[in-house]
């Protein structure tokens, strides 16, 4: 079966040159540990980019799964299936919402998100209202549109023309919104966490602001949670710190806990306006990938796993200041739960990529979150041994490049 020998090299050979991956390649992984092709092992606070929030091969998930395989995989939007109606259920229950659109990644979630406002905005207002405002340095996917929406010029260059209609205001500053925010004003998208934009919780009083300004000028406000939500700050969603409701969210990443899976959430006022054909997805909602879904929401959402978020965010964040304060790499801590942005001191400046790597040779995970900051999405149940052990493969790592 697979008679054909692989390795690093290959990828630079067969894959359009767009990731730059480090140079090994993982074949198993158990919890938080994976391991290569040669057997090294690693710790993995990375977490798939915040998707792998139960950790590899949980024998829950691994269940869910493997029960679902053999009943069914794919029916099409033509049926509809069970535990895609469950998974909606659950999801209602648990969140401001009322009605579900499933589809497979971030982007395509917030795609949904995106021109459900404007068609919601068409149908109530008419076609001049049809703004976007959304966040420097923000991050909402790779397709055309949530390029556009998100806030970083060099992920839209080169791809035009542009589409219109959509201006960027600095996050986290009320007065850059009340600027521009208008009659004409569609929606305003903000991730109540900035996760590739180096990871920057937003304000409560902030959010509130924003909502009040939406609700001022019949603007919708859309969350963008593909990263911030599941569990990873220790809610289930990160817009239950602040109290601040949405008209629309975004889930995806740790929704399917490695499984490709999104949802669009969104209220009865608003969902009635994407009617029959409006909008869909092939394999959006299919049994397979919602009955794994339903499982790692039944799993993140319970007392015992949300309650263990803070104490790991705390160890962890306790453990990086140490470090630093032996090898002063980092300026500050900050994030939520476990999503965390290490943000590196004045002469570590741009090198985050460099204790990316140096971190994997010492067999450790990490992210980076920009050129700036290190960051950590480890799974949201990590044994306290794996965190430990992460930080001193860290603190080697450091060692390594102080040399
Ligand atoms: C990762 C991410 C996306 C894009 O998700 P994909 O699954 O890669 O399409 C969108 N928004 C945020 C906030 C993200 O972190």
């Amino acid at each position: 079966m697979h008679t054909t020998q692989v390795n690093r090299s290959d990828f630079d050979r067969v894959m359009v040159p767009n990731y730059a991956p480090v140079d090994m390649i993982p074949v198993r992984g158990a919890g938080s540990r994976l391991w290569d092709q040669d057997g090294h092992e690693y710790i993995d606070l990375a977490g798939g980019i915040a998707v792998n929030a139960l950790g590899h091969a949980h024998p829950g998930l691994i269940e869910a799964l493997t029960d679902q395989a053999g009943k069914l995989w794919h029916l099409s939007n033509v049926l509809t299936n069970e535990p895609a109606l469950r998974l909606a259920s659950k999801l209602i229950e648990a969140t401001f919402a009322d009605k579900v659109f499933f589809a497979n990644s971030g982007a395509e979630a917030n795609e949904a998100a995106f021109k459900l406002a404007r068609r919601w905005a068409h149908d109530t207002a008419g076609p001049q209202k049809h703004e976007i405002i959304a966040c420097t340095n923000s991050f909402h996917g790779r397709t055309l549109f949530t390029v556009s929406v998100g806030g970083q010029a060099k992920y839209s260059q080169g791809f035009g023309p542009a589409l219109e209609g959509i201006t960027h205001v600095a996050y986290n500053d009320i007065e850059a919104l009340r600027k521009v925010i208008s009659a004409r004003t569609c929606a305003v998208v903000v991730e109540p966490v900035q996760g590739e934009g180096g990871v920057i919780p937003a304000s409560d009083e902030y959010l509130r602001a924003v909502r009040q300004l939406c609700d001022e000028n019949q603007a919708l406000l859309v969350f963008d949670e593909v990263q911030s939500g599941m569990g990873r700050t220790g809610k289930l969603f990160a817009y239950m710190h602040s109290g601040v409701q949405p008209d629309i969210l975004t889930s995806a990443k740790s929704l399917g806990g490695g499984f490709p899976i999104s949802a669009m959430l969104t209220t009865d006022r608003i969902a009635g306006h994407f009617g029959v054909g409006t909008h869909g997805s092939t394999y959006g909602g299919n049994p397979l990938g919602c009955a794994v879904a339903e499982r790692v929401l039944d799993i993140v959402n319970t007392p015992e796993v949300l309650q263990g978020i803070e104490h790991r965010h705390q160890l962890l964040a306790a453990g990086l200041m140490e470090i630093s304060a032996d090898i002063p790499v980092f300026a500050s801590v900050r994030g939520r739960g476990l999503l965390i942005g290490a943000v590196l001191a004045e002469a570590w400046v741009g090198q985050a990529r460099q204790i990316q790597e140096a971190a994997q040779r010492q067999g450790l995970l990490v992210l980076q979150a920009g050129p700036d900051v290190v960051r950590l999405a480890p799974s949201l149940i990590i044994p306290e041994a794996d965190i430990t052990e992460g930080l001193a493969r860290l603190r080697n790592a450091l060692g390594e490049l102080v040399g």
